[in-house]
């Protein structure tokens, strides 16, 4: 018998035929970091290049019990209802700070993960998150790659991962909670810039008053911004993902939003520019790397700190010699 482990033409056509255990050992591959598989890993991200591209990719992003778990059960449910296949990526940076997860076990997502249309992988652990974040757009071609309509790409509003996912989906989605005066005191003036709508979850019950105030803050908020090249302009909702309210509106405003901005060629324009940004994050990520991981230099750097210490060079000295010997 062979083993188990399949070759690379296996887990490519397996991808191709939307083979959900491919899909889920060529992410594996895709993390690995054994040097030996890197090379495997480009080869499939190179076969199953042509075949994406094809999905709407979302970002979603809040606080910790803001209810992402649930409204992605939640949407994603909705969206497979209409017959849509959608795969639930996450970038977890507690997995690399502390290696734990903010996020959760995706158990938790416990209807959704029974749904044979639906895919979920949680975050890669311990690399940083440059390189959990690059292991997530290799794993968004591979999912394209196995017909997947809908990516969504779920983080916590900590650090700098809300940044990174908006460099890699075409919608940003914010979840708040209800409540006015936190609402704006707990605004990160540059989360709302980024986001291209913001749902008020939670709206149910005796949330729902506040929920509305909440809404009507935020949208003022979001006036304040100059209108964007996408020529479009966020919106605020409010919905329970608990009762599976106002999910619906949200699903229309990113279709809107797709429509907008094929129409007027932003959608291609900015995921030209993510992928522009990507190439370059790779390099210097490279470039640096080689330099740091060189024995030769790393001594040299030693020297010249001690230097420093002593008063006999300056930062600007002891790296122009330092970049020269890499040179
Ligand atoms: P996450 O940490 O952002 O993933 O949040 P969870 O999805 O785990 O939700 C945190 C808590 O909020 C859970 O107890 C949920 O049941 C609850 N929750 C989530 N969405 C709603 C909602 O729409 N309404 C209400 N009342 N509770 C919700």
């Amino acid at each position: 018998r062979r083993h188990k482990t399949s070759s690379l033409n296996e887990l490519a056509s397996g991808i191709l035929a939307k083979n959900i255990t491919a899909l889920s050992q060529s992410i594996t591959l895709i993390e690995s970091q054994n040097p030996k598989h890197f090379e495997q890993a480009k080869t499939l991200i190179k076969t199953c290049l042509p075949h994406a591209n094809k999905s709407i990719r979302i970002g979603i992003t809040g606080v910790p019990g803001v209810g992402k778990s649930t409204f992605i059960e939640t949407f994603g449910k909705h969206l497979t209802s209409q017959g849509k296949r959608v795969a639930v990526l996450a970038i977890d940076p507690s997995s690399t700070i502390s290696k734990g997860s903010i996020l959760g076990d995706k158990t938790r997502m416990g209807d959704l993960v029974k749904d044979d249309n639906v895919f979920i992988r949680p975050s890669a652990s311990g690399t940083s998150l440059g390189g959990v974040a690059r292991k997530t757009r290799e794993s968004i071609v591979l999912c394209e790659a196995a017909g997947f309509d809908v990516i969504l790409i779920e983080t916590v509003g900590v650090g700098q991962s809300e940044t990174t996912v908006h460099s890699m989906v075409d919608f940003f989605l914010l979840l708040k909670l209800p409540g006015a005066g936190d609402a704006l005191q707990g605004i990160k003036r540059g989360i709302i810039e980024l986001a291209d709508a913001i749902a008020i979850n939670k709206a149910d019950g005796d949330n729902l008053d506040r929920a509305k105030i909440a809404q009507i803050d935020f949208n003022s908020a979001l006036h304040l911004y100059p209108k964007n090249k996408s020529g479009w302009q966020p919106k605020v909702t409010v919905c329970s993902a608990l009762r599976k309210e106002g999910i619906d509106a949200i699903w229309k405003q990113i279709l809107d939003y797709v429509r907008i901005t094929t129409e007027n060629n932003y959608f291609i324009k900015k995921r030209n520019q993510q992928n522009k940004f990507w190439l370059i994050q790779t390099i210097e990520h490279q470039l640096s790397s080689q330099f740091f991981n060189n024995p030769e230099i790393e001594a040299a750097l030693n020297a010249q700190i001690q230097l420093l210490e002593n008063n006999k060079t300056t930062p600007f000295a002891a790296a122009e010699l330092l970049l020269k010997m890499s040179s």
